[in-house]
């Protein structure tokens, strides 16, 4: 058994890295455990926020990912049945409050990769793959790991502190058994991926999202993998329809088709279906383990919130730590029930409920329901005050304000 003075963060997805890199650079024992021996690169988050690059500007790494992303400033609200815009967004409202007034398009991978590169230059950083956690023993003064080798091997690791950012399936959360309360969507979401360049055949703005009768999607521009831009497509599918026909080449056509027919064809050079749920865990903290990211709260993609609030967990919960580590004389329920209260309710209060409306704008049940919102949309961008309110929540700042008042 390895010496106990460490913490031990579980899962090297965007937030498992950022909070492992920030606890190594607060001068703490970090041992990151991932269960994959790579980094994966399905499509998942792409959307960075203002508020995200203002945190990730002290821990030195929001000017790599400005400069591998696409800036984009603005957002674009369309009908889908007459492709008119009717409401657009500009995050330059924002310039007097935050130093990053856009959003930056970067896939999730490509972060992972600028956090674990730059953890690596720290000698109390370990990152240790195909490590998968199997068991965990939260007692009094530490937590025991234990972890699957792939070749069977059995580990157990001690650490002070436990940190799980492993995913909505968390198995710490599990582990611990702290509820994991919400709903799952009835749809599931389908991304397609293309070189199709929307800029250029319709002036879209890389972050675009289309409401109509029958039916919506949303067009976001990433930067791809060769670095030259490429363009995703989020659709709902109904439930009824198994996965190898939504992912047929028929089905897909189809969908292209009824959200944009003027496009005569696009090349789908990738896809992904995933299944959306809106969940926050019962608890953030049980002793001396934590949750942090999807581990702590899922929900669905539409305002690019899931990876975001999960990276402001994981620094504010490091910051905690920090506090701890340097002064024994602080009560570890304390100190980490704090992060609990200033992370927890406020996932509800902007992450899902900003989400769940995000989703509700778009999709359309009732005409006139539908009417009233893209008028409220409408309004909304038409005015500085009201856009620069709009947008200070949209981008996760006010979040931070309100979690940083709570004492
Ligand atoms: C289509 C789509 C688009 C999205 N777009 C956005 C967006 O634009 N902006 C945004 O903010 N969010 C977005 N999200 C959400 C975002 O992808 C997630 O919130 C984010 O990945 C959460 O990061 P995480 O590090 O908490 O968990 P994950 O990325 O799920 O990482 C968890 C890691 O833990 C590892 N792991 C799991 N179990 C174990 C174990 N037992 N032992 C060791 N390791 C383990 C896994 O292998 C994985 O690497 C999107 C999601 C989807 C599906």
């Amino acid at each position: 058994m390895s010496s106990s003075e460490q913490v031990v963060v579980v899962g090297a997805g965007p937030v498992g890295s950022i909070t492992a890199l920030r606890l190594s650079q607060l001068g703490i024992p970090v041992v990151l455990l991932e269960a994959l021996s790579y980094i994966p690169t399905g499509h998942r988050a792409a959307t960075t926020h203002s508020s995200t690059l203002d945190l990730l500007d002290k821990v030195g790494i929001s000017s790599q990912i400005i400069e591998a992303g696409l800036k984009a400033q603005y957002f674009q609200y369309r009908h889908l049945d007459s492709n008119e815009v009717f409401a657009e967004f500009d995050f330059s409202f924002l310039k007097d409050e935050t130093n990053h007034p856009y959003a930056i398009q970067l896939e999730q991978h490509k972060t992972v990769e600028i956090a674990l590169k730059e953890a690596s230059k720290y000698k109390n950083f370990t990152l240790l793959r195909e490590h998968v956690v199997s068991e965990v023993n939260n007692k009094e003064d530490i937590v025991e790991v234990t972890v699957k080798l792939p070749n069977e091997e059995i580990k157990i690791i001690s650490c002070k502190f436990l940190i799980g950012c492993d995913g909505g399936k968390s198995y710490i959360r599990k582990s611990q058994g702290i509820d994991f309360p919400g709903f799952t969507w009835e749809e599931r979401f389908l991304i397609l991926a293309s070189y199709f360049d929307y800029e250029q055949a319709d002036n879209y703005r890389y972050r675009n999202y289309l409401a109509g009768k029958d039916t919506w999607c949303s067009v976001f521009k990433i930067p791809g993998p060769k670095g030259c831009g490429m363009w995703r497509n989020l659709f709902p599918v109904m439930q009824g329809v198994s996965e190898s026909d939504i992912l047929s080449e028929k089905y897909i056509n189809n969908q292209i088709k009824t959200c944009f027919p003027y496009i005569e064809k696009i090349n789908v050079v990738d896809k992904n279906l995933y299944s959306v749920h809106q969940r926050v865990a019962d608890k953030f903290v049980k002793g001396r383990i934590i949750l942090a990211g999807d581990a702590a709260h899922v929900n669905n993609p539409l305002g690019g919130m899931g990876m975001n609030s999960g990276i402001h967990d994981g620094l504010n919960v490091a910051e905690k730590i920090s506090e701890l580590w340097n002064n024994n004389s602080l009560s570890v329920d304390k100190v980490l029930s704090l992060y609990d209260r200033q992370r927890r309710p406020l996932a509800k209060k902007y992450v899902q409920a900003q989400s769940i409306e995000n989703k509700k704008t778009l999709q359309s049940d009732d005409s006139r329901k539908s009417k009233d919102k893209y008028e409220n949309l409408k309004r909304i961008s038409s005015s500085k005050d009201l856009q620069k309110s709009f947008l200070l929540k949209a981008s996760l700042i006010d979040m931070v304000r309100e979690s940083d008042s709570i004492i």
